[in-house]
């Protein structure tokens, strides 16, 4: 008899593990991402400074921020910072908790893996208690009117807390509330309509509300006129110089006159530039792309403002704030394209000299003008700010909101845990499992902010036992209080969209009992089972 040969189906290139192995494998990881963003959360959550390939800084507080700029490789783990990319998408906010909850799950499916329980009875139980938890959801959410400053400041501020923004939160969520006040047009609000611009100059306090929009350029000559009163705005995305680089031509001139000539009919074509747009009217123009020297020479002689180089996002704004249409070739430039405001202005914000365009009345165009001492600490405002933006925005839509601090979470938790009791079969298990990893949420409260956790959740759990269903950890005086009555209060839908991504990705990651990766593509270690970009990171 012939030795048995073992039979290869698969390419060389190509590394394989299964079963056990293959799970145990991926719950590391999503574990591990999971911790790694834990220490962040809540009022008391500390930073983190990530630095990148090139030395640049990022200082955040930030879910998906973090987990964006860490270059994680573990296919599982790319699969928990989608999650956090999901929830920042659909919802802004809440991603900390999300990526948080998708872990436990599954640290607490592996306890359950141990017990020799079948992953698809876990898989079952998962889905049918995060339906469940949908459910308790709404029983437990509460309406709001969404009219209410006080509410919609308490939203933000819940929001906002522990992002840097803490002495000035009280400033910020009324600046919020009055710049979404402002851009709501029927019923709806387009963020698109509130700029953020950053500016170095002053500290975060100076940060201000601004009606109409500002572009971060300033006029290309000082002959321009500063300020121009009722201005007819011209946009044009495409650039007004003569000369494409890309198709330089080469010219052989003879005689100085040819040269002569040459130049005059460059001239002329330049000129010609200008007149255009000044007999149809327009005494202002952004233009995308770059401006020729003679241009804006002829511009300055004509007294009409021109900044250049203008921002694709911003040539939108500014089509929307004044109504003018983008036109990309001059010719089709005419009055009925042009724009108007009420006044264009070249401001100085200290050391920054910008465009300033105040709308007309029915434009519903804000921007918020983001004072900070460094660069570090206006991004962390600005994402701080973008998420009470987001907050607000759900609870307008939606006019629901749930008690914060973790109160919710331990009230879903004891429902689903008595859920539980009336399912048969294993996926009780899986359900109570389910119920225990909400849990997770006020335990991290507590303990980043120095609290003993089995105190804070054994008293949390005897509160809501006594139906105090609003009970919370309130971090501001450590006290176990109903939290909604102290204003701690957050959009619902950030916690349905936490639950059904982290509970989605927990199921497709508890269903993979094989995986298969190329080693090529892994960036130069030649190991992929090693992931070392990862693994450096807990
Ligand atoms: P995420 O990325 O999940 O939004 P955050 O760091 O923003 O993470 O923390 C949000 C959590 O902090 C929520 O559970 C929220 O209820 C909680 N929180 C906010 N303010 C307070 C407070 N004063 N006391 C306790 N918890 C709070
Ligand atoms: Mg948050």
């Amino acid at each position: 008899m012939t030795e048995k040969q073992p039979i290869y189906f698969l390419p060389e290139n190509i590394e394989r593990t299964i079963g056990k192995d293959a799970q145990r494998n991926n719950i590391l990881a999503a574990k591990l991402v999971s911790e790694a963003v834990k220490t962040t959360l809540g009022p008391k959550g500390m930073d983190k400074m990530l630095v990148d390939s090139l030395g640049n800084i990022t200082i955040t507080n930030d879910g998906v921020t973090i987990l964006e700029q860490m270059e994680i490789e573990h296919p599982a783990a790319k699969m928990m910072v989608e999650i956090a990319k999901t929830q920042e998408k659909e919802v802004g906010d809440g991603t900390t908790s999300a990526v948080m909850l998708a872990g436990k799950l599954l640290e607490n499916a592996e306890k359950l893996l141990e017990m020799k329980i079948h992953p698809t009875i876990i898989t079952k139980g998962y889905s049918l208690a995060a339906e469940k938890s949908k459910e308790f959801l709404k029983e437990l959410s509460v309406t709001v009117d969404s009219e209410s400053e006080d509410i919609l400041k308490s939203i933000a501020i819940t929001a906002m807390t522990g992002k840097g923004a803490e002495p000035v939160k009280e400033k910020f969520a009324k600046i919020i509330v009055k710049a979404i006040k402002k851009i709501k047009h029927e019923g709806n609000i387009n963020l698109k309509n509130i700029k953020i611009i950053k500016n170095k100059s002053y500290g975060i306090e100076d940060t201000k509300l601004i009606e109409g929009i500002i572009i971060d350029k300033e006029k290309l000559s000082i002959d321009m006129p500063k300020k121009i009163i009722n201005p007819k705005i011209a946009l044009i995305s495409d650039s007004l110089e003569l000369k494409n680089p890309e198709i330089e031509a080469k010219i052989s001139i003879t005689d100085p006159g040819q040269l002569q000539e040459f130049l005059k009919r460059d001239e002329f074509m330049l000129k010609k530039i200008v007149n255009k747009i000044k007999e149809i009217g327009a005494n202002v123009l952004f233009c995308q792309k770059g401006i020729d020297d003679l241009v804006q020479h002829y511009l300055s002689k004509e007294k009409i403002y021109a900044c250049r180089r203008v921002a694709r996002s911003d040539m939108e704004s500014l089509a929307h704030v004044t109504g003018a249409k983008i036109i990309s070739n001059l010719n089709d430039l005419s009055e009925k394209e042009l724009g108007v405001s009420e006044i264009v202005e070249e401001i100085k914000n200290g050391e920054d000299i910008m465009t300033y365009v105040r709308g007309n009345e029915n434009s519903k165009a804000l921007t918020i003008l983001l004072h900070g001492g460094s660069e570090h600490v206006i991004d962390e405002m600005e994402r701080s700010l973008k998420d009470g933006l987001g907050d607000i925005v759900s609870v307008i839509e939606t006019k629901k909101i749930v008690a914060g601090a973790g109160a919710i979470e331990m009230e879903l938790s004891k429902k689903l845990k008595e859920f539980a009791n009336s399912v048969s079969g294993r996926e009780q298990l899986a359900i109570k499992a389910f119920a225990e990893s909400l849990e997770f949420i006020p335990l991290t409260l507590a303990e980043n902010a120095g609290l003993d956790q089995i105190d804070v959740l054994t008293e949390l759990k005897s509160r809501h036992d006594n139906n105090e269903k609003f009970a919370g950890i309130n971090i501001f005086n450590n006290k176990i209080e109903n939290v909604l009555e102290k204003g701690i209060i957050e959009p619902k839908r950030i916690k349905e969209q936490a639950i059904s991504s982290a509970s989605e990705v927990a199921v497709m990651i508890l269903r993979i009992d094989d995986v298969l990766s190329s080693k090529n593509n892994s960036k130069g270690s030649g190991n992929h089972a090693n992931y070392p970009n990862f693994s450096g990171m807990d």
